[in-house]
């Protein structure tokens, strides 16, 4: 377990909201495969960040 941040993981930086963001404007066109790589550049953010 890695303590970086402040122990919390319910609290999202501005890098989850701009991804977040993203991921939202790219299902909404429908663009899955768009979608699923900012669903995985998600993941790799939070392993890294928090
Ligand atoms: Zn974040």
């Amino acid at each position: 377990m890695l303590k970086k941040s402040s122990g919390r993981r319910s609290a999202p930086c501005a890098e989850c909201l701009r991804i977040k963001a993203a991921y939202y404007a790219a299902s909404r066109t429908g663009d899955r495969a768009l979608a699923l790589s900012w669903i995985t550049a998600m993941g790799r953010h939070f392993r890294a960040v928090h």
